[in-house]
């Protein structure tokens, strides 16, 4: 998707290769614990004889955005009004629309947990085939979100007394 109309303030968002704040990467918690233990091996082989302990393991073959490409969907931020358009993991259509609201809505703790990325970030730890190890300290999460069906809450880390915006669903715009 290259471009769409703010179902808020009717602007448009345009977005192209370049990062350039709009577009966000999501993972749910869960999913990026995942990856985050994940081993990098090129090979898909154990790496270590070390290692000869009973498994499963997990290997990541390439970069994150190949081997995981069906554990995070993208959101974009409308420059103008902060509201959050939300994709769904085809990327192709907006499947809900959350808008930035003054009351402080108390935190559905027990609602799904999720780690965003900003476009610039993203394009770091994408674009190559950094080992996982490296990712948590080198790649500080943009935000941490915490979302069900009716709010975001956005927060600068995972500590849920800082939450820095509620957002509200709105219905979304025809297109
Ligand atoms: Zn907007």
């Amino acid at each position: 998707m290259a471009g769409l109309k703010c179902s808020h303030c009717g602007e448009g968002i345009r977005y192209h290769d370049m990062p350039n704040g709009i577009e966000h990467t999501v993972f749910t918690m869960k999913n990026w614990g995942k990856i985050v233990s994940t081993v990098y091996d090129p090979n898909n082989e154990r790496m270590h004889e070390e290692w000869n302990t009973p498994g499963p393991y997990l290997y990541r073959a390439d970069t994150i955005w190949e081997d995981f490409e069906n554990d995070y969907f993208v959101a974009w931020v409308c420059p103008h009004c902060e509201t959050i358009a939300v994709f769904d993991n085809s990327g192709l259509h907006v499947r809900a629309v959350y808008t930035p609201i003054d009351d402080k809505t108390p935190v559905d703790i027990n609602a799904e947990k999720y780690v965003v990325f900003s476009d610039y970030v993203w394009e770091e730890i994408s674009e190559s085939s950094i080992p996982v190890s490296e990712i948590p300290d080198k790649f500080k999460a943009s935000y941490y979100a915490i979302a069900n069906s009716d709010y975001v809450w956005l927060f600068n880390s995972q500590i849920e007394s800082d939450c820095s915006k509620v957002c509200k669903r709105i219905a979304i715009a025809a297109e």
